[in-house]
């Protein structure tokens, strides 16, 4: 099955056993679930539009491994096209789903552990690159979801993994069998984690010998024996519990993540691609970060996109469409979107291949990428707000204009242009809402500012990069200055 329809994977999702507890409950449902059926739509989507023929050079790729077009989100980028194409791809989904859709920290996981295999196994004579190879085959073949897990709970972040006052604030190896490993730990704020098929684990910061027993990294099945989720709370989430479709603001799709527990979980060898070589797991850190930042230039433009849309919709709506300063406002939002997708297009276009032949993207420009992204959405939002006015957040619910009584009312004076429905302008004020303080705002708001890596770590490797000895030197040689 090379190519799934969206149908097909929810199907795939209710054969499997995921354990997940929803604000205290654990649901027996979890693909019909209010909270969580939204966020499988959006990765439904990324099966649907490859089937679609407009988008089919975006949404697949021929696969390195088996020769069989595959959904680009399995791929192991041969070219910077296809980085770019990853990127362009991200943006669509964005656009089409206006939200997070989930399935990118699977296909960045795949690059990053793709390359860093190849490099642990020259210096270790190990055999993690065909075995990941072999991984590869089986996700690309089967089409699945694959949530690449970094992000451990860290508890005192002060500290080093095996310091803490308690062992399992970073995901570790508890014990080593002949047949494989116990793994105890959690990965916290995990995009699509429920959604998945499997689970893919790679530590989180760079470690010395002492943390040897958390420089791990593995695939699981997401319903595994050992293995539970519990669901995050969203702002204005409950929404999704009260039946309607506009008060949600966005009526299909969301986003999800959750806190993965392991509990004495069995990974077995063929499953392992890094135990103990502590030296790489900063490597596979730095390479899936990058993955991660290069691909917010095309998912957050993208949603930055439906933004835009919905700002331009509601001062139509509004009546105030044709003054200067609005017309000013929506521009300046654009200007700011596309500056985010340029680095996106930038850090593909400078990628360079690896040892192991497929590409990564240029670290410094990827980087540069994410830290705007931790800004300009933030000033994207504030301008639709700006343009949205106030009623966007002291509307009365949808209850209230479907009132027997008191809908008149509200229909009344809450009418703008007069040739535009009531409804309509609800419709898009929610739909900002949504994006800028609802469900949706932790994919598009904050997850800017934190989602792969917060602002702080995107500097550290600017620092690392920004090459500040060269640039001294292009002046001393300018000025003729010898030291
Ligand atoms: Fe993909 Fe963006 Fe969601 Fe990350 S935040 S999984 S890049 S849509
Ligand atoms: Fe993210």
């Amino acid at each position: 099955m090379a190519l799934m329809t969206g149908e097909q994977y929810i199907k795939s999702l209710e054969k499997m056993n995921t354990k997940v507890y929803v604000t205290g409950v654990l649901v027996e449902d979890f693909v019909n679930h209010p909270l969580i059926r939204p966020s499988i739509n959006s990765i439904a989507a990324t099966y649907d539009l490859a089937h679609i023929e407009e988008h089919k050079e975006l949404m697949t790729a021929k696969s390195n491994i088996t020769g069989e077009v595959v959904n680009r989100f399995c791929h192991l980028h041969q070219s910077t096209e296809d980085l770019k194409n990853k990127v362009k791809m991200q943006r669509l989904l964005g656009q089409k789903t206006a939200s997070c859709f989930q399935r990118c920290v699977g296909m960045d996981a795949f690059n990053a552990l793709f390359s860093t295999t190849f490099e642990i196994d020259e210096a270790h004579g190990t055999e993690y690159h065909e075995r990941f190879k072999r991984y590869m085959k089986f996700v690309q073949d089967n089409d699945l979801v694959v949530d690449g897990a970094m992000t451990d709970p860290k508890g005192d972040r002060g500290l080093a993994p095996h310091q803490q006052a308690d062992e399992d604030l970073y995901l570790h190896v508890v014990e080593q069998r002949a047949d494989g490993i116990v793994v105890r730990g959690a990965k916290a704020h995990q995009t699509g984690a429920v959604n998945s098929h499997e689970h893919l684990i790679m530590p989180t910061i760079a470690m010395g010998e002492a943390d040897k027993d958390y420089a791990v990294s593995f695939s699981i099945e997401t319903d595994a024996k050992g293995i539970f989720m519990i669901y995050g709370r969203q702002s204005c989430d409950s929404r999704k519990l009260e039946g309607g479709s506009i008060d949600v603001g966005n009526p299909k799709f969301g986003g999800q993540e959750a806190l993965v527990v392991f509990d004495d979980v069995f990974i077995p060898n063929e499953r392992i691609y890094l135990n103990g070589e502590v030296e790489f797991a900063g490597m596979l850190v730095e390479r899936f970060a990058g993955y991660h930042r290069q691909s917010y230039g095309g998912c957050k433009t993208g949603v930055g996109d439906a933004l835009i849309g919905a700002t331009a919709l509601i001062a139509e709506y509004n009546g105030v469409a044709r003054a200067s300063h609005i017309k000013d406002k929506l521009i300046e939002m654009t200007h700011l979107n596309e500056t985010l997708y340029a680095c996106g297009i930038a850090c593909s276009t400078e990628g360079t291949q690896m040892k192991a032949g497929n590409y990564m993207v240029n670290l410094l420009l990827a980087n540069v990428c994410k830290q705007n992204i931790t800004r300009f959405p933030y000033e994207i939002s504030r301008l639709a707000e700006d343009i949205a006015g106030g009623l966007m957040v002291t509307m009365p619910g949808e209850a209230d204009f479907n009132h027997p009584e008191i809908g008149a009312v509200c229909r009344k004076y809450f009418a703008g242009n007069a040739s535009v429905p009531v409804e309509n302008r609800q419709k898009v004020l929610r739909f900002i809402e949504n994006l800028t303080l609802g469900s949706s705002a932790v994919g598009y708001r904050t997850e800017s500012m934190h989602g792969a890596g917060s602002p702080q770590a995107q500097r550290i490797m600017i620092s690392r990069q920004g090459n500040i000895q060269g640039k001294k030197q292009f002046v001393k040689d300018i000025v003729d200055i010898i030291d």
